[in-house]
């Protein structure tokens, strides 16, 4: 194993079943953990009721296995994680580090999009909460696709880490997740790849050790349109894996072995695995079908 140990992850929201987009982040990352001798661990993203679908948390799980993506260690469901968030809010707002906002989206239009901080002298007691952002991370080196720049506005946002509905925001719970687990480098589509400047930014202002990035190109079915459970992409079939495997390795641009059964295809993938190989276009067309 690699010295410090390469910890690397698969973090679906349970909002559907996996379709290629999903498994391609899926794969992905099983891919680079496995070939660098590494874990690769699964965790649900499950704090936002309002867009889950009920089973589909246990759907995807017996997809990846059906699929032979076989993840180590205990499965980390973030529902059961709130604690720990809530613990670390409660210390932000009395480290005055966070503070509520009662700004409305209309508001924040009328800001440019942008939220410009004024509620943080105001003292209110409930909305929204956002971090006081102190680290204001604008740029990273991404291990695919190179440098990656956000705009000065955009990476000094004081961004909402718990909703006014009461929900934990992504942002948080990843990064609390992640440095829970020790994660060292997150391997996902390139929808996310500007949220890791927040996800930066809170890291370094928690005092957490970061993880490297790689961003995988995203499946599309059309220019802008990631393929995605909210579109309705087609699930991949658990009872017929192979030919969606085959499909993702060569959307990763792999050499695609001959094997009779996932277990085979994928332990030589992971041997022929090479990260060079991967296209560096954010976003690949493919057909809607697949
Ligand atoms: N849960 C997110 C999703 O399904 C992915 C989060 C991540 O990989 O950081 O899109």
């Amino acid at each position: 194993m690699s010295n410090p140990p390469y910890i690397g992850r698969f973090a679906p929201s349970p909002s559907g079943s996996l379709h290629f987009g999903s498994l391609i982040a899926a794969l992905g990352s099983y891919l680079r953990a496995r070939s660098l001798g590494g874990l690769w661990l699964v965790r649900i993203e499950d704090i936002d009721p309002p867009r889950e679908v009920p089973g589909a948390a246990d759907d995807i799980l017996r997809t990846l296995e059906a699929f032979g993506l076989n993840w180590d260690g205990e499965l980390v469901y973030q529902s059961q994680r709130t604690g720990a968030y809530q613990a670390k809010i409660d210390t932000l707002l009395a480290n005055g580090d966070a503070y509520f906002c009662q700004c409305t989206r209309k508001q924040i239009q009328a800001m440019g999009g942008v939220y410009d901080g004024r509620c943080q002298h105001l003292g209110h007691q409930s909305g929204a909460i956002r971090i006081k952002n102190h680290a204001r991370v604008a740029h990273f080196q991404d291990g695919l696709m190179g440098e990656v720049r956000v705009s000065h506005d955009f990476a000094a946002e004081d961004f909402i880490i718990k909703r006014s509905d009461g929900l934990y925001a992504y942002q948080l719970a990843v990064v609390m997740d992640d440095a829970e687990a020790g994660i060292t480098e997150v391997v996902r589509g390139c929808d996310l790849i500007e949220a890791s400047c927040r996800q930066l930014s809170l890291f370094s202002q928690f005092g957490f050790k970061t993880p490297d990035y790689i961003h995988l190109p995203l499946a599309c079915a059309d220019v802008g349109f990631k393929l995605s459970k909210q579109n309705h992409a087609t699930p991949v079939s658990k009872d017929s894996p192979m030919p969606a495997l085959r499909a993702a390795l060569a959307f990763l641009g792999q050499q695609v072995p001959d094997a009779a059964c996932p277990q085979s295809l994928l332990s030589q993938a992971v041997m022929d695995f090479s990260l060079s190989r991967i296209p560096t276009q954010r976003e690949i067309l493919i057909d809607s079908d697949s």
